[in-house]
């Protein structure tokens, strides 16, 4: 294990009926709320009535922000930095998936920057301060209700890029698995794919002893495989949506990766194609990871070796190394196309001819990726593997 320190400070009220709790949570931080959200979800649900009721009952003076778009852009950013200069905000309150809630990270630091927010995502500037945050998350899949990262979209010069800052944390977040019953199946399915690939990047790490964080990654992982194909049938089970719910927070609260860094080139990959095309995060993922697994399969064998009999109950016997871990691929595939996420970046109309462009854009900080450094001919080869 390398050396760590482990802080972190969102408070994470979760369960049912726990929306209340904005009752006591919100005046610890001020009057003057943004109350940030998507592109009316929680309209449908009724989730937005109920927050204004109990913002009301508080007498909080609330500004709103809606539109939030998946993959949240820069403008949109902009757009809550000025409301809440103007408008003396002293609490940021994003109610959505991760998109409303790392949108809400970037105005919470915009917020008390002089330049262009952006600056930190070009790594010009890093984060001194931030107004206070509280979430309510109605998708579990980023765990940004636990954590101090985001990713966000420049959409004039097509970048999509991620940032992270002790500032950026969430003060609180509310988790009631029942407000993510309206989600429907594709995205349910995004968001378990995204949790998986969370707890992969941290599995492909190269420390060695490290087996209490290892054994961390394959409980989430099997526990997520046994969860999904009933929670595709059955999409407002309480106890099903509270197991995946649990599950995404702890698959990126920094809990699993204590002591050791995580890979992290395929979230990298996949982002220069949503920063191109514009797909579901969840999607992509889908597409590019046992690719970047196969690519990268003879760097660790003994790993994918692992992965492949404790994850996915591969039989050993009489078979190589190799062969096992290929099969343990190959059961990641299968598993992620019987829930219905795609295999072939085709499925999204995606062909060859941006693969050098979004090479490059993967590429901006240079070669990239902790259990194997991938340069500009490896992420071409995944994308081609990829079409
Ligand atoms: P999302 O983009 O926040 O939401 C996807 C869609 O689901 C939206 O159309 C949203 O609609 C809808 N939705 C959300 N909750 C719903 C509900 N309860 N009922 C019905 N519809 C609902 O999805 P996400 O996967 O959570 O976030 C993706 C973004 O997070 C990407 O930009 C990705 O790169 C980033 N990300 C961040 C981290 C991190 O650590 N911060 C980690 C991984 C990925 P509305 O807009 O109408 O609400
Ligand atoms: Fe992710």
């Amino acid at each position: 294990m390398i050396a760590f320190e482990f802080n972190n400070p969102t408070k994470l009220i979760f369960g049912r009926g726990t929306l209340d709790s904005l009752k006591s949570e919100v005046p610890k931080y001020g009057n003057k709320v943004l109350f940030l959200y998507g592109g009316g979800s929680i309209k449908r649900s009724g989730l937005y009535d109920n927050v204004i009721a109990l913002l009301n009952e508080i007498g909080a003076e609330v500004t709103e922000l809606a539109g939030v778009e998946p993959n949240p852009r820069l403008s949109t950013v902009h757009k809550g930095v000025d409301l809440c200069k103007t408008n003396g905000i002293e609490l940021i309150l994003a109610v959505g998936g991760g998109s409303v809630l790392d949108c809400a990270k970037a105005i919470a630091v915009g917020a008390k920057y002089d330049g262009d927010m952006w600056d930190f995502l070009e790594r010009k500037a890093a984060p001194q301060a931030a107004l206070p945050l509280g979430t309510v998350l109605t998708m579990a899949a980023t765990g940004s209700e636990m954590n101090g990262g985001s990713v966000i979209t420049n959409e004039v010069t097509q970048e999509k890029m991620g940032w992270g800052s002790p500032y950026a944390y969430p003060a609180f977040s509310i988790l009631d698995p029942a407000h993510t019953f309206s989600l429907p199946k594709d995205q349910t399915v995004y968001g378990m794919v995204d949790i998986m690939s969370h707890v992969l990047e941290h599995y492909f790490h190269s420390e060695s002893n490290t087996p209490v964080q290892d054994g961390f990654c394959e409980t989430i992982l099997r526990t997520v495989i046994e969860t999904a194909p009933k929670l595709i049938e059955d999409l407002e089970n309480f106890e099903l949506r509270s197991t995946i719910m649990y599950c995404g927070t702890m698959a990126l609260n920094g809990v699993l990766n204590m002591g050791m860094n995580g890979d992290w080139a395929t979230h990298n990959i996949e982002h220069a194609v949503s920063a191109v095309y514009d797909i579901p995060h969840g999607g992509g993922l889908a597409i590019l990871f046992p690719n970047w697994m196969k690519h990268n399969q003879n760097v660790d064998i003994a790993r994918f070796k692992r992965l492949a009999i404790q994850v996915f109950g591969i039989d050993p016997s009489g078979k190589s190394d190799e062969q096992v871990g290929a099969e343990g691929i190959e059961a990641l595939r299968t598993f992620w196309n019987s829930i219905g996420a795609p295999s072939r970046l085709s499925e999204y109309d995606i062909d060859a001819s941006q693969i050098e462009v979004m090479a490059d854009k993967a590429l901006r900080f240079g070669p990239f990726g902790n259990f194997n450094k991938l340069n500009k001919e490896d992420v071409i080869e995944i994308y081609n593997m990829s079409l």
